[in-house]
């Protein structure tokens, strides 16, 4: 049962729309100045559908209001045919979004875009990322008797937005996003126009493509522009406000470029990106395939085939098979009709998902020495699944090859990883780690090697997760909410 709701101004009169959590991954996409703009950010949420698919919502302007529609669910359900013709009459320039949540959080209250009326008029919010100062803004906003409806960082900026002091700046939302420390790219419609921000480290993508009608799209991935048609004109770059309205794309910086270090998320080229994506300038499937033949060069051993876990490690396996010259082949079919498993939110559904999607080719692993590539181990116990799942096919020798170090520590910059505690290389060694999947061998790509895989500078990527070196101090929301509310689960 999947449960919709139709937002109008009218309806929310003010209230934000919002959800209790903080943590997500989600897919961002706006349309500007198109006929066709409900039916193109759907394809377009279709394409960035891995990026999330625990809800999905649109908002719709016509260039004096805007209406919107969210619901519980993937795309094609929360936008069936008859929901997207209904909703194609309502303007030609909309933005989309497609969400996940953390457990306990996954309802309608926490759909995007969030459409509200203040005293300017109707705005709608669309973003990915994670504030990690949302708590402490809001406790201020609390203190001074703001009420919120949920938890959610995206709520706080709203009422950044909608603060009186704030909208009498010059620039309100260059003002709003110098007061927001953490991963965002924001997607903010008004009547008249898109804009467009994304933090000053460029933590997660966002891009710009221009249609051959004139019209713009502006996405989290480029894998979004493909699928519309869409010619990429470039990144939007961190620290940038892109603006879009009718008299075309305007460009301004709330923080100068040079100013702060860029740290992209790495993750997102090791498993969460599409492989058909341009990232952070460069493709995806080409620096995953450096990253299998850089993991080959430092953990070589003897075997008959490269066996991928599907779908991620698809790219680093052909990367080490070519390498290795040893042959390339699939121990594993998966179903694409199940979701992906490190994104489901219930641990059972995680399980069960993991059982539905994937089947081990018996004549391909059976009596052979099988070299797995897996593109990262989270808690290991669906990795240790597909083990044991490639044992009883018969695998002789099972030796796995990850494609990114040990994760040793939590992401508060928009990636859900567990607990802290519940990383299996939190407190393991790699042998206790191989004894617990019951392998034969395991290597993790080094940090170095990892690194060494993408065009820009080391130091010019997020490696927290690995590394333990936040580059946006967590320091304080460690020590003031760890025993308190704010992500509770990272410090058990
Ligand atoms: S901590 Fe890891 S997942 Fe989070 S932004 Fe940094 S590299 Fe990405």
């Amino acid at each position: 049962m999947h449960e919709h709701s139709d937002q109008s101004a009218a309806a929310d009169h003010g209230v934000v729309i919002s959800g209790p959590d903080k943590k997500e991954n989600c897919g961002v996409v706006g349309i500007y100045g198109h006929p066709n703009a409900t039916d193109l950010c759907v394809l377009a949420m279709h394409a960035l559908q891995h990026r999330g698919q625990e809800s999905a919502g649109i908002a719709v302007s016509n260039g004096e209001d805007i209406r919107g529609h969210v619901g519980m669910g993937l795309v094609s359900d929360v936008f069936p045919k008859e929901q997207q013709q209904k909703m194609t009459t309502w303007g030609d320039t909309a933005i989309g979004h497609v969400r996940y949540s953390t457990a306990g959080s996954s309802n309608i209250a926490n759909a995007q875009p969030m459409l509200v009326e203040y005293s300017l008029g109707q705005m709608a919010l669309a973003h990915n990322g994670n504030l990690v100062n949302a708590m402490l803004l809001r406790d201020e906003y609390e203190a001074h008797g703001h009420i919120f409806k949920g938890t959610s960082d995206t709520e706080v900026i709203i009422h950044l937005l909608a603060k009186p002091t704030h909208i009498s700046k010059p620039d309100t939302f260059a003002h709003v996003c110098r007061h927001l420390q953490g991963s965002f790219c924001l997607l903010l419609l008004t009547p008249e126009k898109i804009e467009a921000a994304r933090d000053a480290r460029g933590i997660r993508p966002l891009c710009i493509g221009r249609f051959a009608n004139g019209g713009y799209i502006i996405a989290s991935e480029t894998c979004a522009l493909d699928i519309v048609d869409a010619e990429l004109v470039r990144e939007v770059e961190p620290g940038e406000i892109v603006t879009i309205d009718k008299n075309g794309l305007h460009s301004r910086y709330y923080e100068q470029p040079g100013t702060v270090k860029p740290a992209h998320c790495i993750f997102e080229q090791v498993y969460f990106a599409n492989p058909s994506s341009m990232v952070f300038g460069e493709n995806v499937h080409n620096v995953r395939l450096a990253m299998g033949r850089q993991l080959a060069r430092e953990a070589g051993v003897d075997a008959d085939i490269v066996v991928p876990v599907p779908n991620c490690a698809t790219c680093a396996a052909q990367g080490y098979a070519q390498e290795s010259g040893i042959p390339y082949d699939r121990g594993f079919t998966v179903s694409h009709y199940a979701g992906r498993s490190f994104i489901e939110p219930e641990q059972p559904m995680r399980d069960l998902a993991v059982k539905m999607k994937l089947n081990v080719i018996r004549e391909v692993v059976e009596g052979k020495r099988v070299i797995v590539i897996e593109d990262s181990i989270v808690r290991g116990t669906t990795t240790r699944g597909k083990m044991s799942a490639l044992r009883r096919a018969g695998a002789k020798e099972i030796h796995l090859r990850v494609a990114s170090p040990p994760i040793k520590n939590p992401c508060f910059y928009g990636i859900d990883f567990p607990s802290k505690k519940e990383l299996i290389a939190n407190e393991r060694s790699v042998e206790e780690i191989a004894k617990y999947l019951g392998i034969d061998s395991l290597h993790y790509i080094s940090l170095e090697g990892m690194l060494s895989c993408v065009s820009k500078p080391a130091d010019h990527y997020c490696n927290a997760c690995w590394s333990g070196k936040y580059p946006i101090s967590v320091d304080e929301i460690v020590t003031r909410y760890s025993q308190d509310r704010f992500q509770k689960k990272l410090f058990e």
